[in-house]
């Protein structure tokens, strides 16, 4: 086991403690007694000199060329392929997911750097013609300023590294703040940019609790584009901060997500996929699997395979790389997840596997959950509706394909949506009709590519995408410039030529 880390915050350049001088702890999910390391304890001071600094270091970023940013962004890339195992294996045991996915998650953060340093030499505008003579018309992206950051523990690296990269190519400054259950990955990140030649003032992190550094990042002033991925609850309350001073906000929040089973499916191809997408990261996903909507005509076959599946996961501490399932990030998502099945069993869904927390052994170290199967659900149960975020399924019957997609599509969230089926027609109609923001085609549910834009619809987001190029339109503004070199006046929509 590492030794404890005692953290800082990086603020203007420097490694400094929290004003107040506290820290909160960092624990592994999986052996309680593994003390990760102590992290600063934020509040508004901090927040308001990291806001100051970014403030500060904005101009000169800003008129930095965007090819010379994009150099710094490539360097960080090659700097994250050196550390990836060190930072897989960080974040492994801060955040509990298998080690496997915890080098994908880092992955995602290299990708994501490589392609917006990218965008340094792309970032294309467009040019058109004017309707008057002797006049030039063109588009060019500007940044907006400091960018309040605030990220989830689930993707403790991705997520950062899905909100800086695109910021920071853009021009923009950011002031960080990561979930307090996963200040480290955040902090493997930072300091790979601050390596990698990141100037002073430009990339600021401060760790710390949402209410006490999260809102004043949201409240400051100056912090003119935030980029929120959580809960709904929080989204919502963001949301209504920045309406007040029109500042520009990405939400990304919750989901519940459906994968559609049709009777003309491989039946083995959907398992596999349905198994990955619920069970995944312990189903701590915004985009997990949490219901399947099963073809009546294949819903026993289906059902039976899918326990079997489940119940063969080989859970335990995922530093172990024969490990599948994690622990949960926490007691509090324990408790979470321990109300549902009781919500569920009195709903009178029929509970198929699990549905109780895993104990004896290493598990007494750690939160672990059994996988867990409701079947024979009706879809408005709550457990069939609300976002549980842990290993938990409700398996619902189905008609056919129209009451398969009137199933998935009546919950509140929008994010993602799939589909197993054989038949083309089939396969289009439901990539039509999904109200998702993203579709999967005999696949599951989970397994985004950065270069393809990532969000949903209805109360997922606010109809913004992170990742892809759609990213560059949360951290740009689009400038139209009109030059008009005919040495006199010329009236648009008045004069003819
Ligand atoms: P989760 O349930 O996934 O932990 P939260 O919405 O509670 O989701 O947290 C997501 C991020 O939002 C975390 O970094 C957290 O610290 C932060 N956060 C929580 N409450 C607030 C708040 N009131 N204002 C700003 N950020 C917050």
């Amino acid at each position: 086991m590492a030794p404890p880390k005692i953290s800082k915050n990086f603020i203007n350049g420097e490694w400094v403690e929290a004003v107040s001088g506290e820290a909160f702890e960092n624990i592994n999910p999986a052996q309680h007694q593994d003390l990760i390391g102590l992290f600063p304890r934020s509040s508004g001071e901090d927040v308001e000199r990291a806001v100051t600094a970014a403030r500060d270091a904005y101009r000169a970023w800003r008129l930095t060329p965007a090819p010379r940013r994009g150099e710094i962004l490539y360097r960080a890339g090659r700097m994250l392929i050196e550390r990836k195992e060190m930072i897989a294996r960080d974040m492994a045991r801060e955040m509990g997911k298998a080690l496997e996915e915890a080098r994908a998650d880092v992955q995602e953060a290299i990708d994501m750097a490589f392609y917006m340093a990218g965008e340094g030499r792309r970032q294309f505008g467009q040019t058109t013609p004017s309707e008057l003579p002797d006049k030039f018309c063109m588009t060019v992206r500007s940044p907006v300023g400091v960018c309040g950051l605030i990220t989830p523990w689930n993707f403790p690296m991705a997520i950062p590294a899905w909100k800086l990269m695109p910021a920071l190519i853009c021009g923009n400054t950011v002031v960080l703040k990561p979930a307090e259950d996963t200040p480290l990955s955040a902090y493997n990140l930072v300091k790979v940019l601050e390596d990698a030649g990141i100037p002073r003032g430009v990339v600021n992190y401060v760790a710390g609790f949402g209410p006490e550094a999260g809102a004043p990042l949201v409240k400051h002033p100056l912090t003119r584009v935030i980029s929120f991925t959580g809960s709904s609850e929080v989204g919502r309350e963001v949301a209504q901060v920045c309406a007040g001073s029109f500042k520009h906000l990405c939400l990304e929040m919750g989901g519940k997500n459906v994968i559609l089973v049709m009777e003309d499916a491989d039946l083995e191809l959907a398992v596999e996929g349905a198994v990955w997408g619920a069970f995944g990261t312990t189903g701590q996903r915004c985009t997990a699997a949490s219901r399947l909507v099963i073809h009546k005509a294949v819903y026993r076959q289906f059902s039976e395979i899918f326990v079997e599946r489940a119940k063969a996961l080989r859970i335990g501490d995922p530093l172990d790389p024969r490990v599948q399932m994690g622990p949960l990030i926490n007691q509090t998502q324990l408790e979470t997840v321990d109300r549902y099945i009781a919500i569920g069993k009195n709903e009178g869904a029929k509970l198929l596997c699990g549905g109780h927390r895993l104990t004896g052994g290493a598990y007494d170290q750690g939160w672990f959950y059994a996988p867990t199967v409701f079947g024979d659900c009706s879809p408005q149960m709550r457990i069939a509706q609300e976002e549980i975020f842990g290993p938990v399924v409700a398996l619902i019957p189905a008609t056919d394909l129209d009451q398969a997609i009137e199933i998935g599509n009546n919950v509140v969230y929008g994010l993602s949506s799939s589909i197993y089926t054989a038949d083309v027609n089939k396969a289009f109609r439901a990539m039509r009709e999904m109200e998702t923001g993203i579709f999967y085609v005999n696949a599951s549910t989970i397994g985004a590519e950065i270069h393809l834009p990532f969000g949903g619809m209805k109360q997922t987001g606010n109809g913004h995408r992170e990742a892809a190029v759609a990213a560059l339109d949360v951290y740009s503004e689009w400038k139209t410039i009109y030059v008009d070199y005919s040495g006199k006046l010329q009236r648009a929509q008045i004069d003819q030529a």
